[in-house]
């Protein structure tokens, strides 16, 4: 489902224009719908398009996509969105939290979005973790691809026990230890900039798609839930970054249908 909204972007506008280039790059004939591990997501009524919601461009909560996804899991849906700034996870978690219990949550990220409030917003992309964490919504946040730790959000880390794993001490993708359903949170600023320009943020040292796609393939739970924000096609001259978001959305589809 697309969720193509960017009111809560503290920088930058253009994430809302998302989703169909999304799909666009998708069913491009520059590639196939087979993910690495051979199955064909073009086989019919594997994977299905929900559409894009429409939603406001308003600053501020977004209930209808907690209505919206509530009633997709109703129906044991595993959902897959398409941002949209990354304030649409928190709705997106809300729902999720109301049939999960002690979900993790595997948010890829530069950034860890753990604002109390940012700019006055505390529906900012800045804060969606910080809104699941006092709701209580999951049973761990596990965040991968941190590179830009300040002051108040280590202090919000501590705050909430989250389980952090900095770029600056990394080696090799980390072994993942999870027991139970798992949400994946792609937020594409975790690549670095040379490999997805497609986004607001820029900020540079980030992860290559071949680390994130690993970590994708070899997720040790049940994947029941991903969403992937933050593409921002106004930066994406080349069409490389909405290349790597439908990359992505083959192999998080087809690890899902391996874990069912
Ligand atoms: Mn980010
Ligand atoms: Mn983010």
């Amino acid at each position: 489902m697309g969720l193509p909204y960017d009111g809560n972007s503290s920088f930058l506008r253009g994430a809302a224009q998302a989703p169909p280039l999304i799909r666009e790059a998708l069913y491009s004939p520059s590639s196939n719908l087979f993910t690495e591990h051979g199955l064909d997501l073009g086989t019919p009524g594997r994977i299905v398009d929900a559409s894009d919601l429409e939603l406001s461009d308003e600053p501020g909560p977004l209930a209808p996509v907690r209505q919206a996804v509530a009633e997709l899991l109703d129906q044991d849906a595993r959902l897959i969105s398409l941002g949209g700034d990354h304030s649409v996870t928190y709705p997106v978690l809300q729902a999720y939290g109301g049939k999960y219990k002690d979900l993790t949550v595997l948010h890829l990220d530069a950034h860890p979005d753990l604002y109390d409030e940012l700019d006055g917003n505390r529906y900012s992309h800045g804060c969606p973790f910080a809104r699941v964490m006092e709701e209580g919504l999951i049973g761990r946040l596990i965040q991968v691809g941190i590179r830009t730790l300040n002051t108040h959000q280590s202090e919000q880390i501590e705050r909430f026990g989250v389980e952090i794993y900095e770029l600056c001490h990394w080696t090799a993708p980390p072994e993942l230890a999870i027991d139970g359903p798992l949400y994946l949170s792609v937020d594409l600023d975790v690549f670095d900039p040379a490999f997805a320009p497609g986004i607001s943020h820029h900020e540079p040292g980030g992860l290559s798609p071949r680390d994130v796609i690993h970590i994708i393939q070899n997720i040790p739970a049940p994947l029941v839930g991903a969403d992937i924000v933050e593409f921002n096609p106004t930066r994406d001259p080349l069409g490389i970054t909405a290349m790597l978001a439908a990359k992505l959305l083959k192999e998080i589809a087809g690890r899902m249908l391996e874990s069912s």
